[in-house]
């Protein structure tokens, strides 16, 4: 029933070549898209005319266009991106390293990038700490929406394809909750002849969903996970997350034990602190509990405070007494400060989750 539009993003190579002939032409397009960050027909010099104009009857080329843009003092980019039709949802571009210059000042290492995209617009997972859940939830995002997310920021950011750049599914919504296309969305990313961006540089955030959690392992899309825990027990995690109740904190680490990781690599649990919830030394304990038989890295995230939430950002001293007790006990464990904390608002969120995944 919907009257959306698709787009030449939401295809890999293979389906371009399904509906455009001869199969070089695909190709051609495919490097328009990807290579050059065609938003438009009229950029696609060596397309045949007629043919731009058949596929224009049906095809948007770039789904997406920015709406506004914050700029923080440390690098950051929030963007609100407008969809066709008219719905806004947020992407973040997250500088994770300065340039690094030899003894003779010359560049020796490029800045590292990671993007932060959305997948839904609004959410309808409904987490109480959550701003995004405030909205309730209005669409998913289709696969090239999700894309055009990541071509959009590197062209806004001149940012070659051959660089590399990291994504995570941090931004709006619940990436499992919108499986199909997110699923998609990895594929076309990792395409040679596309963006060529790899699963390992891709992390998926969720809040749980545990059956979910298998289908993407299944899948075996080579993607990393990091589960927003936030709680060790049931009765506080139903509270922050309301779908723990049918998704409980067991049933998730046993979806994790099973999910397909690199061996070399550790599940991310992400740890949202709140002052006076979930900050006590009693709480880090029954986390190293949880976490004894997974090999599994915590970030711990301050509570990011806005107009008329009931919660509170923790002191430092507390996030720090927390984190020494993990470390103490043997997990891996960072504290992350936000990014971009002078241009937060409501996407101030996303950020502080963001470093850890790299
Ligand atoms: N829905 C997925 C991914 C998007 S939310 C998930 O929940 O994992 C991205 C992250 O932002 C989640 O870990 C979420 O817990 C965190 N977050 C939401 N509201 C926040 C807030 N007010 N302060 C800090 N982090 C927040
Ligand atoms: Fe949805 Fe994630 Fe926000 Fe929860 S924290 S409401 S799952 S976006």
């Amino acid at each position: 029933m919907s009257e959306l539009r698709p787009s030449l993003m939401d295809y890999t190579q293979k389906e371009l070549e399904s509906f455009i002939s001869p199969k070089f032409r695909a190709k051609q397009i495919y490097d328009w898209l990807y290579h050059n960050y065609s938003s438009t027909y009229e950029d696609m010099k060596n397309i045949p005319k007629a043919m731009k104009e058949e596929l224009s009857q049906e095809y948007l080329v770039n789904p997406l266009s920015i709406k506004n843009k914050e700029t923080s003092t440390d690098g950051t980019i929030k963007y609100l991106l407008e969809l066709q039709d008219g719905k806004t949802m947020e992407a973040v571009w997250l500088k994770m390293k300065d340039e690094q210059h030899d003894a003779s000042g010359n560049v020796c290492q490029e800045a590292k990038y990671t993007i932060c995209v959305s997948t839904q617009v609004g959410c309808k997972v409904g987490c109480t700490f959550c701003l995004t859940a405030k909205g309730g939830f209005t669409r998913d995002l289709s696969a090239g929406e999700i894309v055009a997310q990541v071509v959009t920021l590197k062209k806004d950011n001149n940012h070659k394809r051959n660089r590399k750049i990291n994504i995570v599914y941090m931004g709006m919504g619940e990436p499992l909750d919108n499986l199909t296309n997110l699923a998609k969305a990895i594929e076309i990313f990792k395409e040679d002849a596309g963006l060529c961006i790899g699963g390992k540089r891709q992390t998926v955030s969720t809040s749980g969903l545990s059956t979910k959690i298998d289908k993407l392992g299944e899948m075996d899309l080579g993607v990393h996970i990091a589960i927003s825990l936030h709680a060790v027990d049931d009765a506080l995690r139903s509270e922050l997350i309301p779908m723990n109740k049918a998704h409980n904190i067991q049933s998730i680490m046993e979806a994790v034990k099973r999910f397909p990781i690199d061996t070399r690599k550790r599940v991310m649990f992400e740890y949202l602190v709140i002052k006076g919830k979930n900050d006590d030394i009693g709480s880090a304990k029954k986390l190293v509990k949880l976490l004894a038989d997974i090999k599994a890295k915590v970030n711990l995230i301050y509570f990011n405070p806005y107009p008329g939430t009931p919660y509170d950002r923790p002191s430092r001293a507390d996030m720090v007494s927390f984190q020494e007790y993990l470390v103490k006990h043997g997990l891996l464990c960072t504290i992350r400060d936000s990014k971009g904390i002078d241009i937060s608002a409501a996407c101030g969120q996303l950020k502080e989750k963001v470093e850890g995944e790299v």
